[in-house]
């Protein structure tokens, strides 16, 4: 396997980690490299240049991730059912010439969802944050049965252009923007909530939620890995909800895109104990 990820920023991916540690357990040699278009010998390259480079020199495929996600749509040949509900491509497989792009972010959380929730009531659902990897938890959400989405965030325009959007590709949920999260106390307290935002994060700490609207019955589910334990879920998880961090989509959409890009299975534990080794 040769692949990359293309993004700005991206130094401290676990993702190069995760995708050679599961090739090589397999016997498979693989060359995953990092594609910082900040570096200097990237310097002035557009983002169509570097995908003819990375053709020329026979990658499987790429990942992409920030600010690249909806930019690199006009210059592939095709997209999955996926990645054109969502609007954004995070990974592209390049193969006889054609650039096919998926979202793997989607598959990522839904699974990770399925694994460590699936058994909780999710008929009403609370989802904090509608920017890129909102729309594909949303989509996510919509797919593990959840039938109504209330989406907040301080952006207004893009909670209510995402609940369109969610309601027209995923017709039997109900999404609608919600201008307080505080709106949902009492009875039409959600079952679960998902944090999509980037509070939490080591550089943004805080909670998107307000802690007032977390019930012991509630399950609580973060996207932010780093740190593992938010505020979020830290506050969850002492009144007692049953909590989801986001480490499993992470190596959850690296686990859909080694199978893309090789055509083998991956191991899911290993690619987990690969990235919690970091
Ligand atoms: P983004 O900037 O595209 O979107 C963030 C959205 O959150 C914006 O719409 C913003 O208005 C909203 N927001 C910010 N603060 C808010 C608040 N206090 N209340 C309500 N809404 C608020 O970012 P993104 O790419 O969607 O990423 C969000 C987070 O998800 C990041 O921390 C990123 O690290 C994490 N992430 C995790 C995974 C994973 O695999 N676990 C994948 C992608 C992104």
């Amino acid at each position: 396997m040769l692949a990359g990820l293309v993004g700005r920023g991206i130094a401290l991916s676990r993702t190069p980690g995760m995708h050679m540690a599961e090739a090589a357990a397999q016997g498979q040699g693989a060359v995953y490299r990092l594609l910082d278009m900040d570096a200097p010998e990237r310097r002035g390259m557009d983002l169509e240049a570097l995908l003819r480079s990375a053709e020329a020199c026979g990658f499987d495929g790429l990942n992409v991730t920030y600010p690249y996600k909806i930019e690199i749509i006009p210059l592939l040949d095709e997209l999955s059912d996926n990645a054109r509900a969502v609007g954004a491509v995070n990974t592209v497989v390049l193969r006889d010439g054609r650039r096919m792009g998926h979202n793997t972010d989607l598959w990522g959380f839904a699974e990770s969802f399925r694994r460590g929730l699936g058994a909780e009531a999710c008929e009403h659902v609370l989802l904090a944050g509608a920017g890129g990897a909102g729309v594909a938890v949303a989509h996510a959400l919509a797919d593990c049965g959840v039938r109504r989405l209330s989406i907040f965030d301080t952006d207004t325009d893009r909670a209510a252009r995402l609940a369109a959007q969610v309601t027209a590709n995923r017709p039997g949920t109900n999404a609608a923007p919600l201008a307080d999260a505080l709106g949902l106390g009492g009875r039409d307290r959600p079952d679960g909530i998902v944090n999509a935002t980037p509070m939490g994060m080591a550089k943004l700490p805080g909670m998107a939620v307000p802690a007032a609207l977390i019930a012991p019955e509630m399950w609580v589910a973060d996207i932010v890995y780093f740190p593992l334990e938010t505020e979020l879920l830290s506050v969850a998880r002492a009144r007692g909800c049953r909590v989801l961090p986001g480490s499993g989509m992470a190596v959850f959409q690296a686990v859909r895109a080694f199978e893309l890009f090789t055509g083998r299975k991956a191991c899911p534990e290993r690619m987990r104990a690969t990235f919690d080794a970091f």
